[in-house]
């Protein structure tokens, strides 16, 4: 779906980010430490289908077809499922506490 603005892409992406839960989708951190955070595998459980997503600042793109038609407005429900999903945010202040120790 072409969005017409860019707060009408916002709004499809956010839409669509809250129909996303945890039993439905897998959010996989990167495996690249560089990346931890920053980038995510995003699985549909379903269908399996499988996105690269990076919410990178300056660097934000996802490999779905809604980011592709809509790269100017640069969102979709994956990048906004990632910022919301705070787990990876979680872990990544878990080892920040264990260098700490
Ligand atoms: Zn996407």
């Amino acid at each position: 779906m072409k969005a017409a603005t860019w707060i009408q892409a916002q709004m499809i992406a956010k839409a669509g980010a809250r129909k996303m839960g945890p039993g439905n989708y897998s959010l996989l951190p990167s495996k690249f430490k560089a990346l931890y955070g920053k980038q995510f595998t995003i699985v549909n459980n379903a269908s399996e289908a499988r996105y690269i997503t990076s919410i990178e600042e300056g660097k934000t793109f996802c490999t779905c077809p809604f980011f592709k038609e809509n790269r100017e407005f640069g969102t979709c429900k994956h990048i906004e499922y990632a910022k919301a999903d705070m787990a990876w945010e979680e872990a990544l202040i878990a080892e920040c506490e264990m260098s700490l120790a």
